[in-house]
């Protein structure tokens, strides 16, 4: 028997109204903070990734699922999204757009070969956003203030927003250089990545799953210290601005993300809800002022997170939260034979081109099974179909919640679809 891919999940018909209510509402909390969707291809050139996400990260390194095309060009199912959106926003120069800052979001499967785990998926479903073109502490507000909305408007309540500024390339260097002092002389005792890291990007050191607990990862020099005066006072501006709307967060200077092009802003949302597991991270992000031009744009700079749906489902499931289910049908029609069945097949397929849900038996079972049926789709309102009905052309319209029956003409659409609408 073949077999899902490992890492892979069906989302089956008695699950897919989860993902459609969250769905729903991530479209419309986009709406309110007025950010247009954005579709950008399945696949893309490798090269944009190497270059725009970064030849030293783990999704470049390990996890993409690369391939040659017919034309021997190599393309790339993408592993994240912001590297597309920059592609799409410098090919489709809207850095000329009216409307300024170009605001977009992203709902889209992902593809990283990772090891299988909890929370951790071959294929997955991200939502992001990206706000390009402005440079400013209130944008930056903006966006984390959408993510905790987001999370809030599903009622979870075990939420840790970690922030921390990672400053603009002039801080960074003089880090980077403070961190390779720090870390040389004992770098034989990390793992192999990490004595790679230390010559292609060094901050990374701090954020490596396997020497997180290493000592000297534990008393590491802090990037704060480093900042400059404008990164700083950007820092602060963000942080105040967060105060003022009332949205907690704590400063993790060791918060460096996994991507090459952050600067200043950085931020993860974790969920600290008992049972979650060992992967916390619900949403990560930042500001990255370097990208637009690595892949060849204009000197744009921009802000956006990634959220992957799993691990929204994780937390809500941790906190014991349920999405309300879908209403069941509005109409189940049961026959008594075969006769009655044709006519119901008529019926009901003039009452779904007006806009009633319903169904009806096509198993031919007795009546009692098909009022289970009736039950088991949650139909508001039943109609019998046997002999007498046919030849009256009358049946009773029963409301399942009340027990009351109405007498109904079968050959009047209108008069059913309004009974029906008034429950
Ligand atoms: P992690 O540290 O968990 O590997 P990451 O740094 O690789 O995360 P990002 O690239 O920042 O993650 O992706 C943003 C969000 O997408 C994550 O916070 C997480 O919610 C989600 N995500 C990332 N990888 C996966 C995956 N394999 N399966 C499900 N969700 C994922
Ligand atoms: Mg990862």
């Amino acid at each position: 028997m073949i077999q899902i891919p490992r890492g892979t999940q069906d989302i089956l018909p008695k699950d897919t109204y989860k993902w459609q209510y969250i769905e729903n509402r991530l479209h419309s909390i986009a709406q309110n903070y007025n950010y247009k969707e954005i579709r950008t291809p399945v696949f893309e050139s490798t090269e944009l990734f190497v270059r725009g996400v970064g030849g030293s990260t783990d999704i470049v390194n390990k996890e993409m699922y690369t391939f040659k095309d017919k034309g021997d060009r190599s393309m790339t199912l993408k592993p994240e999204g912001t590297a597309p959106v920059v592609r799409s926003y410098i090919e489709n120069k809207m850095q000329h757009d009216v409307n300024q800052p170009v605001k977009v979001y992203y709902q889209a499967p992902m593809f990283r070969y990772e090891r299988r785990q909890k929370g951790r998926y071959r294929q997955f479903v991200q939502f992001g956003i990206e706000a390009i073109g402005v440079e400013d502490p209130l944008i930056d507000v903006e966006v984390l203030s959408m993510l905790m909305h987001i999370y809030q408007s599903f009622g979870l309540r075990n939420l840790k927003l970690h922030i921390n500024s990672i400053g603009d390339q002039h801080s960074r260097a003089a880090y980077n250089q403070a961190l390779v002092d720090h870390f040389r002389p004992s770098i034989h005792e990390f793992c192999s990545d990490c004595q790679v890291r230390i010559d292609t990007n060094p901050m990374r050191i701090l954020d490596c799953k396997k020497d997180r607990d290493h000592p000297l990862v534990q008393n590491a020099p802090v990037i704060y210290d480093y900042l400059n005066d404008e990164s700083k006072a950007y820092f602060e501006e963000v942080k105040q601005n967060l105060d003022a709307l009332d949205i907690p967060y704590e400063v993790d200077y060791n918060l460096v993300r996994g991507l090459d092009y952050y600067t200043h802003t950085a931020f993860e949302l974790m969920s600290d809800a008992e049972g979650f597991g060992a992967i916390t991270t619900l949403c990560g992000g930042g500001r990255y002022n370097g990208l637009l031009e690595l892949l060849d744009g204009p000197s744009e700079t921009g802000i956006g997170f990634a959220l992957s749906i799993e691990r929204l489902l994780l937390a809500l499931e941790a906190e014991g939260i349920e999405l309300p289910e879908p209403e069941g049908i509005d109409l189940y029609i049961c026959t008594l034979d075969q006769s009655a069945s044709t006519a119901a097949g008529r019926l009901v397929h003039k009452l779904r081109t007006e806009g009633v849900s319903c169904d009806m038996d096509y198993k031919h079972r007795k009546l009692k099974a098909q009022m289970k049926d009736a039950d088991r789709k949650g139909a508001a309102h039943t109609i019998v179909i046997g002999e007498t009905e046919l030849a009256s052309g009358e049946a009773e319209l029963k409301n399942m919640a009340t027990g009351e029956s109405e007498k109904i003409s079968l050959d009047d659409i209108a008069e059913i679809r309004t009974i029906i609408e008034e429950k």
